[in-house]
């Protein structure tokens, strides 16, 4: 009976390790395609003059750099908790008190206490539950959860600042590979605007020539690579513009989502009433402006923002480690100032409930 759970669980594997394969092949043929078409229509069309080597060599680099950006994605990773030691609930040899187990809630996480946090120097955290920072807890990775942090059930693993689960790189987008994500969308969008554009060209110039009066045949590669590129540029551009619009207001797809259709939990305190009693939204704390949300994810530069340079490795202290995050702290204490009024009110209504209670029990 163990043998065969084994079989079938290596099996298992093997189908899904084969079946992650085919997004991955499909991305590089189908640019692959694009790149050798193209050069092929520039170099039946113009030669091998100076204007089709320039043509082509721009197409080349686009082309290199989308597949270097789409393996820095693979390679990588998002990174996760458990890459920082000092973050792990058992395996440690310590006897330190950081690596005894909490007591878990109902949700599976754990309030903070001094006995059980991990060392504050390592992690901050702005989860507040109580008027006490809360402080999450994988039961899954036994690990602690920094803030952004989330549990992928499909990679089953926990990962820093997760955005989301990209079945087209059979990985999570997060922390790490963010800036490296971003960048392919944004040369796939440019390399599929420019086959485009040549392969819309040379369309033009067979028709307005009237070519075709001359027994001459219309190229299918031109035409598909005309509709594919179409295709693409149009729905990479869509998503590479939603997620760049993510990024300008440092919100994360998850995050995004859960705004929207609120699906982790409660968000009481992310709203307040004006003086009219209308119901508006706080802002979100890890908002800090359209310049510093941009270079916390490309880099400081215009070359991090150019080329597919890494912008987390070099600073692994302070804010940039995916594990603590800068807050506007004005937007934060009106955050806490929202949870402690909503806890009043709540044990407010707690009281007046247990005073009713109590009168028709006499
Ligand atoms: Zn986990
Ligand atoms: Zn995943």
């Amino acid at each position: 009976m163990l043998r065969r759970s084994g079989l079938c669980m290596n099996l298992e594997a093997f189908c899904c390790g084969f079946l992650s394969l085919f997004p991955k092949v499909f991305v590089l043929t189908v640019l692959l395609w694009a790149l050798y078409g193209t050069i092929s229509e520039l170099h039946s069309h113009l030669g091998l003059s100076a204007a089709s080597l320039v043509f082509s060599g721009l197409l080349l680099s686009l082309y290199l750099l989308s597949m270097y950006s789409y393996f820095q994605v693979v390679v990588v990773g998002p990174g996760s908790p458990l890459d920082f030691p000092e973050l792990r609930l058992t395996g440690g040899t310590s006897t330190n008190d950081h690596y005894l187990l909490p007591e878990l809630n109902e949700q599976n996480e754990t309030l903070l206490s001094p006995r059980r946090a991990p060392p504050m120097e390592v992690l901050v955290t702005h989860t507040i539950e109580k008027g006490e920072p809360y402080l999450r807890w994988c039961p899954k990775c036994n690990v602690w959860k920094p803030d952004r942090c989330h549990h992928c059930s499909n990679c089953k693993r926990c990962f820093l600042q997760m955005d989301h689960h990209c079945p087209w790189f059979s990985c999570c987008i997060g922390f790490r590979n963010h800036k490296f994500f971003i960048q392919f969308l944004l040369y796939v969008f440019v390399f599929c605007g420019y086959v485009l554009a040549i392969s819309l060209y040379f369309l033009y110039d067979f028709f307005v020539k009237e070519q075709y009066a001359e027994h001459q045949y219309l190229s299918l590669t031109l035409v598909f690579l005309a509709v594919v590129s179409f295709a693409f540029f149009l729905s990479v551009g869509c998503f590479a513009g939603f997620l760049v619009y993510l990024m300008l207001r440092n919100l994360t797809t998850i995050e995004f989502q859960d705004l929207r259709w609120n699906y982790l939990g409660d968000h009481s305190a992310e709203y307040e009433y004006d003086s009219t009693g209308k119901k508006k939204s706080v802002a979100n704390f890890y908002d800090l402006g359209l310049k510093r949300n941009w270079t916390a994810v490309m880099g400081d530069t215009w070359w991090h923002w150019l080329l597919p340079i890494s912008a987390t490795d070099e600073k692994l202290t302070g804010y940039k480690n995916g594990l603590n995050f800068e807050v506007d702290e004005e937007v934060f204490d009106k955050y806490c100032q929202n949870l402690q009024l909503q806890d009043r009110l709540n044990a407010q209504l707690m009281e007046y409930r247990d005073q009713l209670r109590g009168r028709r029990n006499q």
